[in-house]
């Protein structure tokens, strides 16, 4: 007999059920879906965080009530969205109570069929975030004061058009950044102050189009640099020569903005050294952008994590297949599960353990296949159970789903609260129309309101200066999006005070726009270093056609 220790000696690989590509079932990811009870995936790990991530709303504002009180909410769910949304004080208030909406479970029917039915008939909260002073336009935002249009948000104060900041300051237009301070137009940069087109730089102040940067003042346009100062294109000046020269970009109209933006990515592409990867203290570990990492295995966006696999941000243990899990542990194929342990299939969740098949669920224990609950056990359906019915219902119902091949599916993608395209998915894995479809995911076509004296963005002054008072009053239509948007009186007078001229595209656009370079830095690939020619494993795609893509050691070698 074969010893039980060991039984995956060799992978397997399958045709992944979506995009038909063949991909390969690890040896070690057997143990975690048999520890789990689990199926094997029968999507390739792309399809899968593709699945996930289309769960995760990155929707439109729009101005709604709450269906309990009346009261004006505004919210990123999507008005096709089938179930009643409760502003969320009134969500987590006992003006209702969850276990009204409970069901029996019919034996005859598909158990996803019935909790789809219960998930769209039982309320969902707004949004998600607490403890905000003056920021109603914002979703999943925390701790925060006068924020404008920014998710997935905490600890800021006065920023518009973010997304996912953190302890920034007086800046507009920052996407994955922490501790910023008047800045601009940033993607994955830290503890900078005045700090504008740059991306993936740190501790640096009164720059311009940096790109991995550290430690640098008042620098133009520069790589690579550390610990520099007055240096334009990687080029030394002295104090008086770097403002003369500075002074020749006419960084307060539109048109010179946009080709510096094409100069600085062709620096970027040409001459700009890029580490294999962006991990920091990641052991025995792959994927990108890892932090402080042990033993995890195509992870993205994930810290201080152990024996994770397949995990798309957050951090955790012993999980897989997951999506922006945050302290949770032993959870399987779950969408925003946070400080979750042995769940499996949830979606929104806060501290809930021993779980299954949840959806916008808070402090649960052993419940099954619930919607909007908190502080409850033994549930099923949103139906109170004792210990022992539940514990004989649940090995009923599991083994119903075994048989109908439904057992470890995640909830089906028209359940989704928004379309694709309102989803983070659409940012991190962008599919058009006809492939979203046929993924089987929604799509959600955008209706606009009808404005008049409305102007396309493209003719927009091209300087700053040339902007009058009036721009406020006026709405303004991206041809990009054809969404409209319009400008503050707060960000005229930053972008004045910063000689910034006014964006010429939606604020979801820009924020989308921003973030794609990062959506060709989460697949694994295959190559060689520049320098020292060794094969390596990096994660720029070929699209992002970077030249230097450099080993960690002939990287440290070249960017002292
Ligand atoms: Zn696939
Ligand atoms: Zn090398």
């Amino acid at each position: 007999m074969e010893p039980q220790t060991k039984p995956h000696s060799a992978s397997s690989v399958q045709a992944c059920e979506k995009c038909n590509q063949n991909f390969v079932i690890e040896v070690d990811d057997f143990p975690f879906y048999e520890k789990m009870d689990l199926p094997l995936p029968t999507m390739c790990p792309y399809c899968r965080f593709k699945y996930l991530l289309a769960f995760w709303v990155f929707g439109r504002f729009r101005i709604t009530k709450s269906a309990l009180s009346g009261k004006t909410i505004i919210t990123v769910i999507p008005e096709s969205a089938p179930f009643p949304i409760y502003d969320r004080t009134e969500f987590v208030s006992d003006a209702w109570d969850p276990l009204t909406y409970r069901k029996d479970y019919d034996a005859s029917r598909s158990f996803i069929e019935q909790l789809v039915e219960l998930q769209s008939a039982v309320p969902h909260p707004h949004q998600i975030g607490i403890k905000n002073t003056n920021s109603d336009w914002a979703d999943d935002t925390w701790e925060s004061k006068d924020t404008y249009l920014s998710r997935s948000i905490a600890g800021n104060d006065s920023v518009s058009y973010g997304y996912r900041l953190l302890n920034c300051k007086n800046s507009i237009d920052l996407t994955f950044c922490w501790e910023l301070e008047r800045s601009y137009d940033c993607l994955y940069c830290f503890k900078s102050y005045n700090l504008k087109y740059s991306f993936n730089s740190r501790d640096c102040i009164d720059s311009f189009f940096l790109y991995d940067c550290r430690n640098c003042q008042n620098c133009f346009m520069s790589w690579n640099l550390r610990n520099q100062k007055y240096c334009i294109l990687n080029k030394q000046y002295s104090k008086e020569d770097y403002f003369e020269k500075i002074k020749e970009y006419n960084l307060a109209s539109h048109s010179s903005i946009e080709a510096l933006k094409k100069e600085f990515w062709q620096h970027i592409k040409q001459d700009a050294v890029h580490r294999q990867n962006y991990n920091l203290q990641a052991v025995n570990s792959t994927g990108n952008f890892l932090n402080n990492d042990k033993n995890c295995y195509q992870n993205y966006f994930v810290e201080d994590s152990e024996n994770c696999r397949y995990c798309f941000r957050g951090r955790g243990k012993e999980c897989i297949d997951t999506l922006s899990i945050f302290d949770s542990e032993k959870c399987a194929i779950s969408a925003l599960d946070q400080k979750g342990y042995g769940n499996i299939c949830n979606l929104y969740t806060n501290f809930c353990r021993y779980s299954a098949y949840l959806d916008n669920c808070e402090e649960c224990e052993y419940c099954f296949g619930c919607v909007g609950m908190r502080k409850n056990k033994y549930c099923i359906l949103n139906k109170q159970y004792t210990k022992e019915e539940y514990e004989k219902l649940v090995e009923k119902i599991k083994s119903d789903m075994k048989k109908n091949g439904e057992w470890g599916k995640f909830f089906p993608l028209s359940s989704a609260y928004a379309g694709y395209n309102f989803s983070l998915a659409q940012m991190l894995l962008p599919m058009i129309k006809d492939e979203a479809l046929k993924f089987g995911a929604k799509w959600e076509e955008i209706i606009e309101p009808q404005y008049e004296n409305i102007i396309n963005a493209n003719n927009l002054p091209d300087t700053i200066n040339e902007v009058n008072d009036e721009i406020i009053k006026q709405r303004i239509l991206c041809p990009e999006t054809k969404l409209s948007y319009n400008i503050t009186k707060e960000e005229l007078a930053f972008y004045r005070e910063h000689n910034i001229p006014l964006p010429q595209r939606h604020f979801d656009w820009r924020t989308l726009d921003r973030f794609k370079p990062f959506s060709l830095m989460v697949t694994l690939q295959k190559g060689n270093c520049y320098y020292c020619k060794k094969e390596i494993e990096h994660y720029y795609s070929k699209d992002l056609d970077f030249e230097k893509i450099a080993c960690l050691e002939c990287y440290q070698r070249e960017v002292v």
